[in-house]
């Protein structure tokens, strides 16, 4: 597929999505990190974004809860380029009943060659990144060829 650029500005829209047996690794790096993530803006699904809003006061925008909706309003919005990172520590060691979104969500974030931290390390690196801080071209498929190609 052809691929174009988009512009990522320096604040990015930032996704924050844990499972439940995650919601603590990922409370306790978003408090770590508190100052850093205030500098853009933040989504996150219902429980997610409730708790995160209520344990550090940070500007949140919740969405539906994951297994009502709201890992695919996420895969929407990074469809539509309103999500530039994805921060997803998802649960390795227990199902949920969402899992097909789980997996539509990890699949549209690498369609769209969106930035995806599944745990605390890989989450660390992206947040200490230079690029966090920049503007950022980032490749992504050439939607506009790839609607032509199939006319
Ligand atoms: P939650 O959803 O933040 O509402 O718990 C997360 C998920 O399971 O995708």
């Amino acid at each position: 597929m052809k691929s174009t650029n988009r512009t990522v500005s320096k604040v990015k829209q930032i996704a924050l999505v844990a499972h439940d047996h995650c919601k603590t690794d990922l409370l306790r790096w978003v408090k770590e990190n508190k100052d850093a993530l205030s500098q853009h803006q933040l989504f996150a699904t219902g429980t997610t974004g409730t708790i995160l809003t209520r344990e550090t006061g940070l500007e949140i925008t919740s969405l539906m809860s994951g297994p009502m909706g709201g890992d695919q309003q996420l895969g929407a919005m990074i469809c539509e380029k309103k999500i530039d990172v994805l921060v997803f520590f998802w649960d390795p060691l227990s199902s949920v009943p969402h899992d097909p979104d789980v997996k539509a969500l990890l699949r549209i974030a690498a369609v769209w060659n969106i930035p995806v931290a599944i745990n605390r390390a890989t989450a660390r690196y992206l947040i200490t990144s230079p690029l966090m801080n920049d503007e950022v071209q980032v490749e992504i498929p050439d939607y506009n060829s790839y609607l032509e190609e199939r006319l």
